[in-house]
């Protein structure tokens, strides 16, 4: 432990947020307390249900410039996160692929001239052919002549990840506490079972659940299932490019594909929809036709929390933080938002590239 402090912080909200801040604060000497009203699985989390993939460059389809370079420095923090864990989780460093049908070129040409808008680096994207998706992808090359290859991004499996965390955090001696609604929560003290407790700082983690407090903060509701594909081989994410919805395939352990997303401005929280189910099904079908024999393991649905602008803000007061909007790159972007935070709470410092999302809570 830090010599530094030995100040006490509670954090709202075990998601991937709440986690990766409790790390990297106990990591910093921090005594620290973490707070959730769900399980330790943390099922009804936005995190449960989030596909894990770390893809700053895709997600220029949908994300500005501000958390592509976010989602970057992330990107580079993700490999010494995972060796503080105190057990390997599913993590590959494999690409992702982006193929459209013949008639929807023009999305993928889209994605395309975002992607050289940012300047990124030469060779974060590469066009590819048949013969190049073969070597990639050899299941699905038969029906692509064209794609897009963004060979430096990544995949994680959110849920093995949350129970990796938890470890970690029971490991370096956090004090953990599930299923314990927080009731209010102000400047350096929270209410839990009726009982106000302080605190130096309270770290306010707690995505929708915070939406009472944070006037602007909406849901933009996703789904998708959990197959079980014995018949499919894919290595890496696949995102298929069409003009109504994008839809990608995520590689997790032992044949199991996470097949997503739709994106709905909606906070509804009800089951998977079956316009959204046969789109998605249907969709991964057209992708690869071993898709038919996969057995449905789960349909899973939560809401994306996010601001109107849908960028990340932390909202501030002496002894009260709060960090919420990761929208639908909370995993790409977290360890880089844990980072400000505990800049923040060790040094007072705003980190230059973090300026733009502070505000006074
Ligand atoms: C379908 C879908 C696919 C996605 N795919 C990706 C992806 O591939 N890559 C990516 O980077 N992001 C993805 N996302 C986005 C990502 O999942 C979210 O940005 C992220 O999970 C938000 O994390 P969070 O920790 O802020 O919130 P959450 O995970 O929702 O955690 C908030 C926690 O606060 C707790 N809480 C709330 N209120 C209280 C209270 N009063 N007392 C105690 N506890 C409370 C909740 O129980 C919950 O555990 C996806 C999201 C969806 C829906």
């Amino acid at each position: 432990m830090n010599a530094k402090n030995s100040k006490s912080v509670a954090v709202v909200g075990a998601g991937v947020l709440g986690r990766l801040v409790a790390l990297r604060l106990a990591e910093s000497g921090w005594r620290v307390t973490l707070i959730d009203r769900d399980s330790e699985r943390g099922e009804k989390s936005c995190s449960w249900t989030g596909a894990g993939m770390l893809s700053p460059y895709c997600e220029r389809e949908a994300a500005e410039k501000i958390i592509t370079d976010i989602g970057l420095d992330s990107l580079d923090r993700w490999p010494g996160v995972l060796k503080s864990l105190a057990r390997p989780v599913f993590y590959r460093e494999a690409g992702s692929l982006v193929v459209s049908h013949p008639g929807d070129r023009d999305e993928m040409e889209r994605l395309r001239r975002r992607v050289l808008d940012r300047n990124l680096r030469p060779d974060a994207m590469r066009e590819i052919r048949t013969d190049e998706i073969r070597e990639l992808e050899p299941e699905i090359a038969d029906k692509f002549s064209h794609g897009l290859y963004f060979p430096y991004e990544r995949h994680i499996d959110n849920r093995d990840l949350l129970a990796g965390l938890l470890e970690t955090l029971r490991q370096r001696g956090v004090e953990c506490i599930f299923n314990a609604e927080v009731q209010s929560l102000e400047k350096s003290r929270l209410k839990i079972s009726n009982d106000w407790k302080t605190f130096d700082w309270v770290v306010d983690c707690r995505g929708n659940g915070a939406a009472a407090e944070l006037k602007d903060l909406r849901g933009v509701r996703g789904e998708l299932f959990y197959l079980h594909a014995p018949e499919v081989n894919l290595n890496r994410p696949t995102r298929l490019m069409h003009p109504r919805y994008s839809i990608y395939i995520v590689p997790r352990a032992d044949h199991i594909y996470v097949l997503g997303a739709t994106m709905i401005e909606s906070d509804d929280m009800s089951p998977i929809s079956v316009r959204s189910s046969l789109e998605l099904l249907s969709a991964a079908y057209s992708v690869h036709t071993g898709f038919a024999e996969a057995r449905v393991l789960e349909s899973s649905v939560n809401c994306r929390p996010a601001f109107p602008d849908n960028h990340p803000r932390f909202y501030v007061a002496p002894g009260l933080l709060r960090i919420n909007g990761l929208f639908r790159h909370g995993f790409l972007i977290s360890p880089t938002l844990a980072e400000f935070a505990v800049a923040y709470l060790d040094r007072g410092e705003k980190l230059p590239m973090s300026e733009k999302f502070w505000r006074d809570a």
